[in-house]
C-alpha cells in the first residue's frame, strides 16, 4: 500500500512514537500545529471517515479511549485539548489514511 502512514506503520518511515497496540499507532505530527501535535491512526488502512461503516464503531470508539489516555499521557487532559478528524478537501486532508489529531499544551483558537 503506497500509503505515508502505511509505511510508518510498518517502520519504513521513522515516526516518534507516542503509543502502539495491536490496532493502533500514534506519533507526534512532522509539522506540528500546536505545542503538543499528536496523530492516532488505526494500523487497518481506511481512508477516512467515509469510508467508516458500522462495524467500525468499536475502531472509533477506541481511537477517543486512547485518545484522552494520550491525553493523560502527554499531561494535557487538565490543562485541555482538541480532537480533530478532517474528511476530505475540503477539511484539508492531505493524507488519506483516517487520523486523529489531539491538538494542545497551549491556548488553541477558537475554531467553529
Ligand atoms: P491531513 O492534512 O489532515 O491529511 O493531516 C496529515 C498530517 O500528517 C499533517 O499534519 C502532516 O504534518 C502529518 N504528516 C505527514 N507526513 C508525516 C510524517 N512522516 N510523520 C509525521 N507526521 C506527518
Ligand atoms: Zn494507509
Amino acid at each position: 500500500m503506497d500509503c505515508i502512514f502505511c509505511k510508518i506503520i510498518r517502520g519504513e518511515i521513522p515516526s516518534s512514537k507516542i503509543l502502539e497496540n495491536e490496532r493502533f499507532l500514534a506519533f507526534k505530527d512532522i509539522h506540528p500545529a500546536a505545542e503538543k501535535h499528536i496523530l492516532l491512526i488505526p494500523k487497518k488502512h481506511i481512508a477516512s471517515l467515509n469510508e467508516l461503516s458500522a462495524g467500525d464503531a468499536g475502531l472509533y470508539g477506541e481511537m477517543l479511549l486512547l485518545a484522552a489516555q494520550i491525553a493523560r499521557q502527554e499531561q494535557i487532559d487538565q490543562s485541555g485539548y482538541r480532537v480533530v478528524f478532517n474528511c476530505g478537501r475540503d477539511a484539508g486532508m492531505e493524507v488519506s489514511h483516517l487520523h486523529l489529531r489531539i491538538l494542545g499544551g497551549q491556548k488553541l483558537g477558537r475554531m467553529c
